[in-house]
């Protein structure tokens, strides 16, 4: 063992002490995986500890300063400038991090602990009628610690509502382990006492910037604009207290400071009224003329600009050449709106416009434009040359020079030789990004992206005094270049601040403040290719949100993480050691805890599907006999069927001898063996033969119904004994509606094919399908009547793969077809609903929730329970992973009063009545309970 090797391994066991140590991670696969962010470097840590609490980070920060050790934080892990990465100690403060405070009842300010996502946070305060400004593109994934540790800002916020601005007070633990809250005259009180050396040095370096106009006024015109190149010396230069200076210092200083464990933060209101216009020009410099004007006027609060490479990249056709221009006018009230767009219009005739520009209310219009500009970055992302980089820059100007800076930009990076990159960005503030394919695996490619680097200071600082970074942060890409923009006495400045707060360096090193001038061109990611399916991904991280399994074992992008590294090491061949225990641990942590669900696709601006890499994978690892078993299974379902009612029978029998507390204490210990887990909620057997020989009543109105295999198989949850099996709840509901129901023939041997799909046989699984769209097609006269499917999941393989026919989900079809013939009585009783992963993917949320609120006034959608994790079996086997993905169902189910939740997966039923606490069943049940 080395001399550091030892160092860390003493630091893990003496933090065991204080932090759990299944949240302390020194394997190769959680290292690598929880180690990668979304920038371009790759650093591996040393030792990977996911925080819990303010206490575990004091005792995590002692012991890291008593010792020597570097530490560097990370929230979502979205930054991109080589900020949240290290080869020493990374301390996770994500999950574990998500509590919040609204300070007073119109929720005008909050406080916030650093692991909320920033859209949650906007929802918080949706129903006071307020919003959280701070606007980075990312903030769906991007937590509140990242937000306001890298200044991150977007297309409204600008420099008037970042959070700087919006930032009340702040706790922070220093590298010493001294907790200060800003907020509490006792806390500042005990750090006068405990740090006066440090106040001392802090008021000296404000009375300096006090006393020097000449830099006094560099820092206000730099701060004029967005610029997050350097540590914040704002607060230096606009504060006389020096607690207020240690607060704002925190914004921007990317964990380079100290550690932040809450902000309160001032909030904003809403504004009810908006329209938007997508005006095109057919020259660059017209385009940023027109956005000088509309500036001063103030008349618009957002306004972006897509050159003609961005616009081509998403296949704009409105003409050759263009720039366009898409803007916003906000107000609270629709006089006040519409005086701004006739301002702003008026405004624009005076720019010669490609046509005739025209404001726009009608939220699809919008929206598609909206989708333009959102799509500039996945296309160039998309069409890139594999095992490069999608790279953003990140640069801001300030207003008076847009147009001239715009046109000189975009013609450097023509003379560097990226002709392909798209400028586009927040034209109103004068930021921009562009966003090129960079390769980094030949010397001559590293250099071409040092000589683009160079250019661009000698641009936007030497020739326009703009910002090299104006949103993403310094960290590792811009640390050599910090001096350069702000001159030697402001950097002298940053670099006391830093000692001031971290004499002994160990936070985050490298970052911001870095010797090494080579240090943007270092430690590059690779990139290998693995798997088409994921190929793309850049490992931006946004999949993280909605992946049921990130935090418990790996999310979708750590899974992509690992692969290529597998895939570059079983290439090289260069530590077979190394190897054998990254594939090792995949099994686990990759393959068998990855739900399929696919909901990382829905937050992936690749819509990258990482099941589809987990399929592929399965399929690689299935043996002959898996295979023979699989196929045998399909030749044979109607017999599996009732192989597994004999055992749904067995279990139900021993649930009557043994009572609910038995079968759970029972069924705990036959997990702990490896048995599949076998809760209360389990099903009783069924068989829907008697209903489907039934003689249904003639009608004009006609259905298909598919019940599906799980359906057919399962029947009401043992602990419901009034409840009808759902087939014959669902018929009898048709009927009410006068609709008369059809079979498909055969039906005990249909499929949709699902369970091949996911276990890596998708030959097998495609067999089912078209078996079942065939058999489909018989029984709805090749499509003249609907379809029915009442298992989402099933369903969604359905739509995704049967074209001829129209399919539906049991409330889709009640609200499109039945409700119209129901008569509907409203309760008041709250009612609990799940949309499933499947049904989200299919855009049905909508029309589920829309359902239950005809039969309750009460409708209740807890709050961040995405995929339910219980991925068709996996909950029986993995019973973990579906607690894990449920842990904030119950405490709101508590909350709500619910005392039945009504969702349309009988699978997922199982898990949600399991960890929820009530039971949960189809929304057909709702329904026949609440209309005539
Ligand atoms: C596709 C894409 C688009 C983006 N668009 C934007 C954009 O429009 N605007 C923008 O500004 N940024 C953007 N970003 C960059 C990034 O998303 C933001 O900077 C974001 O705020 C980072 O938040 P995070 O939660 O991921 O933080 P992380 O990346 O985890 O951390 C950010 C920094 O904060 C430090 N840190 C984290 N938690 C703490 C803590 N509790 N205490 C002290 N330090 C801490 C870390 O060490 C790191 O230096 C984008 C990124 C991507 C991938
Ligand atoms: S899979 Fe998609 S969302 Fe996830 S890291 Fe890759 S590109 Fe980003
Ligand atoms: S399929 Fe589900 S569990 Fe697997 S990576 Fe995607 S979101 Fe995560």
């Amino acid at each position: 063992m080395t001399d550091t090797d030892k160092r860390y391994s003493d630091f893990v066991r003496e933090i065991s002490r204080t932090v759990s140590p299944d949240r302390i991670y020194t394997d190769d696969l959680r290292l690598l995986a929880w180690g990668t962010d979304a920038g371009f470097y790759r650093l591996v840590p040393k030792v990977v500890v996911r925080s819990r609490n303010e206490q575990e980070v004091v005792a995590i920060l002692r012991l890291a300063s008593e010792m020597g050790l570097p530490v560097t934080f990370r929230a979502a892990g979205t930054s991109l400038s080589g900020q949240a990465v290290t080869d020493s100690i990374l301390v996770v403060a994500g999950k574990n991090w998500e509590s919040y405070r609204i300070l007073d009842d119109k929720a005008t300010a909050i406080a916030l602990q650093p692991g909320i996502i920033g859209t949650r946070v906007s929802e918080i305060l949706e129903p006071y009628g307020r919003l959280f400004t701070p606007d980075p593109a990312s903030k769906k994934s991007a937590m509140v610690g990242g937000i306001v540790v890298n200044n991150a800002s977007g297309m409204k916020c600008g420099v008037h509502a970042n959070s700087d601005r919006v930032l009340r007070s702040i706790r922070i633990v220093f590298a010493d382990g001294t907790v200060l809250d800003t907020a509490d005259e006792a806390s500042r009180e005990a750090f006068r006492k405990s740090h006066p050396d440090m106040l001392g040095e802090i008021m000296a370096i404000h009375n300096e910037i006090a006393d020097d106009k000449e830099l006094h006024d560099l820092i206000i015109n730099k701060y004029s604009i967005k610029n997050v190149t350097g540590l914040n010396l704002l607060p230096f230069a606009i504060f006389d207290d020096p607690f207020d200076m240690i607060t704002h210092s925190m914004v921007g200083s990317e964990g380079t400071l100290a550690f932040v464990s809450e902000v309160t933060v001032n909030t904003a209101p809403v504004v009810p009224f908006s329209a938007s216009a997508m005006v095109y020009f057919s020259d660059l410099a017209e385009a940023c003329r027109a956005v000088v004007a509309l500036r001063k006027a103030g008349c618009v609060q957002a306004c972006e600009l897509l050159d003609k490479k961005s616009l081509a990249s998403v296949h704009d056709t409105t003409g050759d050449g263009l720039t366009a221009l898409l803007m916003t006018c906000e107000a609270d009230s629709k006089e006040k709106l519409d005086s701004l767009t006739n301002e702003t219009l008026g405004i624009l005739k005076g720019f010669k416009p490609f046509i005739e520009p025209h404001f726009s209310l009608d939220p699809e219009e919008i929206a598609e434009w909206w989708h333009i500009r959102s799509g500039v970055f996945p296309a160039v992302g998309g069409t890139r040359a594999l095992g490069t980089t999608a790279l953003i820059e990140d640069v801001a100007f300030h207003i008076e020079d847009l147009p001239e800076a715009t046109v000189a930009l975009a013609q450097l990076l023509e003379e560097c030789g990226y002709d392909d990159a798209c400028i586009y960005g927040h034209a109103l503030e004068g930021n921009y990004h562009f966003v090129i394919a960079q390769a980094f695996t030949t010397q001559a490619e590293v250099e071409k992206y040092r000589h683009l680097m160079e250019e661009i200071e000698k641009l936007v600082v030497g020739r326009f005094h703009g910002s090299l970074k104006a949103e993403h942060g310094t960290g590792r890409n811009m640390a050599p270049f910090v001096a350069a923009e702000w001159g030697d006495k402001a950097f002298g400045l940053m670099k006391r601040i830093k000692k001031a707060f971290d004499p002994l360096n160990i936070l985050n090193q490298g970052v911001i403040f870095n010797d090494d001038p080579n240090c943007f061109i270092s430690n590059f990611k690779p990139l290998p290719l693995t798997n088409p399916h994921v190929d793309r991904c850049i490992e931006c991280g946004f999949c993280e949100v909605n992946c049921v399994s990130c935090g418990f074992t790996l999310s979708a992008r750590q899974r992509i993480v690992v692969q290529r590294e597998i895939s570059r090491l079983r290439r090289d061949g260069s530590d077979p050691e190394r190897l054998k225990r990254l594939e090792a641990g995949f099994r686990y942590f990759g393959n068998e805890t990855c739900a399929g669900d696919g909901l990382c696709s829905t937050s992936c601006p690749m819509g990258i599907n990482t099941a589809d890499l987990i399929h592929d994978i399965r399929e690689a690892e299935m043996g002959p006999s898996g295979k023979k078993l699989g196929k045998w299974a399909a030749e044979h379902l109607a017999g599996v069927s009732a192989g597994l009612r004999l055992m749904l029978g067995g279990a139900n029998m021993a649930h009557a001898v043994l009572g609910d507390k038995g079968v759970a204490s029972v069924g705990r210990t036959l997990n702990k063996v490896g048995l599949p887990l076998w809760t209360p909620s389990l099903p009783v057997p069924f068989n829907p033969s008697h209903i489907v020989a039934q003689q249904q009543p003639a009608s004009e109105k006609k259905v298909v119904y598919f019940p599906s295999c799980i359906n057919r198989t399962m029947g009401r949850s043992e602990n419901q004994p009034a409840d009808l099996p759902l087939p014959e709840v669902f018929v009898n509901l048709c009927q009410r509606a006068g609709y008369e129901v059809i079979f498909p023939d055969n039906m005990k041997d249909l499929c949709c094919g699902m369970i091949w799909e996911s276990k890596g046989m998708p030959d097998i699984a495609d067999e089912k399908t078209r078996q079942l769209e065939a058999a489909l097609s018989v029984a709805s006269q090749a499509g003249r009547y609907p379809i029915v499917c009442d298992q989402s999941p099933c369903l969604h393989r359905m739509r995704d793969h049967i074209k001829s026919l129209e399919l539906f989900e049991p409330a889709e079809f009640i609200h499109d077809y039945l409700a119209p013939h129901l008569t509907f009585t409203k309760t008041d009783e709250p009612v609990a609903v799940h949309v499933t992963c499947s049904s989200r993917r299919m855009g049905l949320a909508g029309k589920i929730v829309n359902v239950a609120a005809m039969c309750s006034s009460n409708v209740f959608v807890p709050a961040e329970v995405g995929c339910c994790g219980f991925a068709g079996d996996k909950g029986f086997t993995e019973p973990k992973l579906n607690a894990w993905a449920l842990r904030k169902l119950k405490p709101q189910i508590e909350k709500s009063g619910a005392k039945t939740g009504y969702s349309n997966s009988r699978t997922c039923e199982i898990g949600l009545s399991t960890n929820s606490g009530i039971p949960y069943k189809s929304i057909v049940y709702l329904v026949y309970e609440h209309t005539k």
